[in-house]
């Protein structure tokens, strides 16, 4: 049944990326508005949902898809993005590895999905910008020459957050 302002609707997202770079504590930022030092547990919940309204007051359904830590085991397939509207690949910007760890991503999901799938690649820890070891400038050129957004944050400090996933919102509903 339509609500009077239209139906609601529903995207899946899903987080890549190597572990410990932070995509937990996005998620966490982001839902709960909470950050925990520690790494978290692999047995916190995988599938969250959220009811995202943009500035234009467009809205919609974001069901984001968390690792339970299975990218230490490098054991996440295509069974996890399959079907997923939008990927946020997320990097440690003091970490060089997490950063071709994303590049690896994006080519694994540009073969399998083309461009049926909104990328945002995500810089995050940008509160250890004393440790930075890959340029604001760098990333950012590198994610517009594979059509990938590109986004920093800092789940700690809460900086940048809310805009990722108001971002991921707005590229799914207008490649509707
Ligand atoms: P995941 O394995 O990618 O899900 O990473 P987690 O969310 O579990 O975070 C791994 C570690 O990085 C934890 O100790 C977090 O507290 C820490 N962390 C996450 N985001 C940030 C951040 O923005 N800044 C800093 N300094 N640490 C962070
Ligand atoms: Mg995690």
């Amino acid at each position: 049944r339509r609500s009077r302002s239209g139906p609601t609707l529903n995207f899946k997202a899903v987080l890549l990326g190597e572990g410990c770079v932070g995509k937990t504590s996005l998620v966490l930022r982001y839902m709960e508005d909470k950050f925990n030092p520690q790494h978290l547990s692999t047995l916190q919940a995988s599938f969250v949902t959220k009811k995202v309204t943009l500035p234009d007051e467009r809205r919609a359904q974001l069901n984001i898809w968390d690792t339970a830590g299975q990218e230490r085991f490098h054991a996440l397939g295509p069974i996890y993005y399959r079907g997923s509207d939008g990927a946020l690949l997320v990097y440690d910007i003091t970490d060089q590895d997490s950063f071709q760890k994303v590049k690896s991503w994006v080519r694994e999901l540009k073969q399998m999905r083309g461009t049926e799938i909104s990328l945002i690649i995500v810089g995050n820890k940008t509160d250890l910008e004393e440790q930075r070891a890959i340029g604001y400038e760098d990333a950012r050129q590198y994610a517009q020459t594979v059509g990938a957004q590109y986004l920093e944050a800092s789940a700690k400090e809460n900086e940048g957050v809310a805009e990722i996933f108001e971002l991921l919102t707005q590229l799914m509903l207008e490649r509707l």
